[in-house]
């Protein structure tokens, strides 16, 4: 009997899903499959994905289970995609139909996919890959990106048969979040009504984004594009409807210029063959980065003394959430004025965010670590920060404490320019 399999990784939807739309369009029995394996292994002593992550993800199969059940699909879940696409093949005709990522761990799956008959898609931007030189700057991919036009989304998948097969089953994690936290409801539904409700936003966006606290000063959409709840092409097309509904601004733009930099460093990595993973990044340049112990166990306990730094710290590991602004200003003081090696910091927010996905975090941690996509060394004043962007009232939410120690920062990143990055 001949089986489509779909295959799920961080493609948790069913609308524009391209395999799951091609697969039921070309096939009348389909079954989707999804592995826990992605979630599993450690790196630099921090799991790879963290409680946060894990939940979200796993409320996401919640819903995904039950809106394939409404397409006539079944959903089963495994903890090796190897060993039970060789029992399905076993057993039936297979076609192995799956989106295609970027990263090193999921390019090597797949590998294990293209074993069989198989058909992929390249989903993961708005725009279609396009050939750009990725050493260079995020101006010179925008200038050529700009000019291109965005794929419409594709609809909902066709109704099918399906097939029993065995599955794993899974529990999920209880957590409880401070009164204050950042909390996310997953799933495609969600992720649907969370655009919706940002379209009463996208004129003010511009003047919030920075903003360290709050929910609605920006998007929100992150941890719906990292799981696939949602795609980038709905996001976008919805704006544009919007736009054309309402009007244009410049702030209604700038979310369409922020989803740029996701397909930027997404391109980045994918054709960079995986060098954003490396200490030595696109640039290939060999830092001296520090290895200190004391450094590191200040910083990962939250008790470097600089109030915004350490604030941020407890928010992301008592949330797995952290804004735009908090996030820069953590990488650039691990990097800049510790001068620690910043694939250390990379695996801490990969482990903690609810949000994370290869592309974004290692290019936005390569860049801020000056062995990435950025043109000139830069270093983010933390002080100067947080009073611009409303740090005096987010230090008050996650700090009970306030440092008393004078800690000269400048001096901290002079030196490490000069030791660590051999600059004057
Ligand atoms: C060190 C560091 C690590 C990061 N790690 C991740 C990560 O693992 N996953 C992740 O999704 N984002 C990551 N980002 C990018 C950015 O911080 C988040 O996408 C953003 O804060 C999410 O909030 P939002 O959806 O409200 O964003 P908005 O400001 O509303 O932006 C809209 C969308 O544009 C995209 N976007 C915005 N800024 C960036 C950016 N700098 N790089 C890439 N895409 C961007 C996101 O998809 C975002 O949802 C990281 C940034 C830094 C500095």
């Amino acid at each position: 009997m001949k089986l489509a399999i779909v295959i799920f990784r961080n493609n948790l939807r069913v609308e524009d899903n391209p395999s799951l739309y091609y697969a039921s369009k070309s096939n009348d029995r389909v079954l989707g499959l999804y592995s826990f394996e992605i979630l599993q292994g450690h790196l630099f002593g921090f799991k790879k994905c963290g409680k946060f992550r894990e939940a979200f993800v796993k409320s996401s199969l919640e819903q995904l289970y039950k809106d394939l059940k409404a397409y006539g699909i079944n959903l089963c879940f495994t903890n090796d995609f190897s060993n039970t696409l060789a029992k399905l093949s076993d057993k039936f005709d297979i076609s192995v139909y799956f989106d295609e990522e970027v990263g090193s761990e999921e390019e090597h799956l797949q590998r294990v996919f293209a074993k069989y008959k198989h058909k992929s898609y390249f989903n993961q931007t708005m725009i279609e890959p396009f050939e750009f030189d990725f050493t260079k700057s995020f101006s010179h991919f925008r200038n050529k990106a700009e000019k291109l036009e965005i794929p419409k989304p594709l609809g909902l998948p066709n109704k099918v048969k399906t097939v029993e097969f065995e599955s794993e089953q899974f529990s999920k994690a209880m957590i409880s979040y401070p009164n204050d936290a950042i909390f996310f409801e997953a799933g495609e539904h969600r992720a649907k009504q969370r655009l919706e409700d940002y379209m009463n936003n996208i004129h003010s966006y511009k003047d919030t984004r920075n903003a360290m606290s709050g929910f609605d000063n920006s998007t929100k959409f992150s941890p719906y594009l990292s799981a696939g709840n949602i795609s980038a092409r709905m996001i976008y097309h919805r704006l544009k409807e919007e736009e054309r509904r309402g009007y244009q601004s410049q702030s209604s733009y700038w979310i369409y210029f922020e989803l740029l930099w996701r397909d930027f460093f997404h391109l980045v990595m994918l054709y960079s063959k995986n060098r954003l993973f490396l200490k030595s990044g696109l640039k290939g340049k060999n830092f001296n980065f520090r290895n200190d112990k004391e450094s590191l166990d200040k910083f990962f306990s939250a008790n470097t003394g600089i109030d915004i730094i350490d604030a941020s710290i407890i928010e992301l590991k008592s949330s797995g959430w952290l804004s735009n602004r908090n996030r820069q200003l953590v990488a650039s003081y691990f990097v800049k004025n510790l001068g620690l090696d910043w694939r250390v910091c990379a695996a801490f927010f990969e482990s903690y965010l609810v949000d994370y996905n290869p592309a974004s975090n290692y290019g936005n941690f390569a860049y801020q670590a000056h062995v990435g996509n950025d043109k000139t060394y830069r270093v983010f004043d933390p002080i100067k920060q947080s009073h611009t962007y409303g740090g005096d009232n987010y230090i008050k939410t996650w700090l009970d404490r306030r440092s008393s120690s004078f800690i000269d920062y400048h001096k901290m990143s002079q030196e490490v320019k000069k030791e660590v990055f051999n600059e004057a």
